[in-house]
């Protein structure tokens, strides 16, 4: 059994919809899900002008190898209707394996950790919410760190939870 954590994110459509969606698909296509953080609010990256993004970072304990698990979440990125046009371009849902167990995988179509994972807050913040003490395998710093190290400027904002029956508390995230 691995540990995996994704961060799935878009900016078309109605955005919530399209988390909760990929939430439902990923459990039942790729594994059980053990956490969810909030969903966090970002200026598109690369792409200032476009409309803004909601991330949600998830955890799952899954038995797929991990190109396997690639190969899935490709296909649940098809199945809601991703079309690839232009790089960093509207879309309805983005899935990216941020963290493999503490695996570095260095294949043509599969990198992990994910080479952004540091550069980027939101993604950062994310995973922050859920699992602040991982271990990044090629940095040697946990999340936490490089959150607080990150520079990049784009602003991340909290959304207040819209669902209170789903809500154990006020931190916005869940565990299952
Ligand atoms: P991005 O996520 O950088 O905006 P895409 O979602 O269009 O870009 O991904 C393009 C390709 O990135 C995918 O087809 C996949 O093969 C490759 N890829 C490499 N590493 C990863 C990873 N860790 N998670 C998801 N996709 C990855
Ligand atoms: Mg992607």
């Amino acid at each position: 059994m691995h540990i995996a954590h994704l961060l799935t994110g878009g900016n078309s459509g109605n955005r919530e919809y399209y988390l909760a969606q990929a939430r439902s698909k990923i459990s039942e296509e790729c594994g059980e899900l053990v956490a969810a953080s909030a969903i966090f609010e970002t200026a598109a990256w690369g792409n200032e002008m476009q409309r803004s993004f909601y991330n949600q970072a998830l955890e799952i304990k899954t038995i797929l190898a991990p190109e396997a698990l690639l190969t899935q979440v490709l296909s649940i990125e098809q199945s809601m209707g991703r079309v690839r046009k232009e790089k960093y371009g509207a879309r309805t849902i983005d899935i990216d394996i941020l963290f493999f167990d503490d695996q570095i995988i260095n294949l043509p179509q599969l990198t992990v950790p994910h080479p952004h994972l540091h550069l980027r807050r939101f993604a950062l913040q994310c995973l922050n919410d859920i699992a602040p003490e991982l271990l990044h395998p090629q940095l040697q710093k946990n999340v936490r760190q490089l959150l607080a190290d990150c520079a990049d400027p784009l602003e991340v904002l909290k959304l207040p939870g819209k669902d209170p029956t789903k809500l154990a508390d006020n931190s916005g995230n869940e565990r299952f």
